[in-house]
């Protein structure tokens, strides 16, 4: 896939359709529309094939990091004399943990958009918008900007 910035000169020097170029064909008029169309759902399919990727990520890196963060806390409780040391131990677990949890966020956001409960208005939030927004599961209490209306905005994979 050329760059999107260097595809219509690139075309020109060519002589050839934006459409042609990224079908690797001549185009006769009337195949034309079909050829667009075909284009369009291919691009929409692996935009959305990407974005399952990043959310098998997220989930993987999720559960992984949470089962980690639950054996460590509970192999310090047992096997730690009770004190100072161990509770210096436990606060270091769980600053360990802020790791994968933001890397996590991180291909949350990347992956897809949220729908906006009132309009439907698909968007892209910040990374800092989602750290501070409540969620249940990829489901996130934000601010749409189009509507202004705060709502539980549901993550969707393709606009
Ligand atoms: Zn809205």
């Amino acid at each position: 896939m050329p760059d999107a910035s260097l595809m219509l000169e690139l075309c020109e020097i060519l002589g050839v359709t934006v459409n042609e170029l990224l079908s690797g064909e001549k185009i006769e008029r009337e195949d034309y529309k079909k050829k667009t169309e075909e284009l369009l759902v291919e691009m929409a399919q692996s935009e959305e094939e990407k974005n399952k990727g990043l959310l098998t990520a997220m989930w993987t890196i999720t559960i992984v990091s949470i089962g980690s963060l639950v054996v460590a806390l509970l192999l310090v409780y047992y096997l730690m004399e009770p004190g100072i040391v161990q509770i210096l131990v436990a606060i270091g677990v769980v600053i360990v943990f802020l790791i994968p949890a933001n890397i996590g966020l991180k291909l949350e956001v990347q992956a897809g958009y949220y729908e906006c409960k009132n309009c439907h208005h698909k968007f892209i939030p910040t990374y800092r918008e989602v750290l501070g927004a409540a969620h249940i599961s990829t489901t996130r209490y934000l601010k749409c900007p189009e509507c202004g209306k705060r709502t539980w905005c549901k993550k969707v994979l393709k606009k």
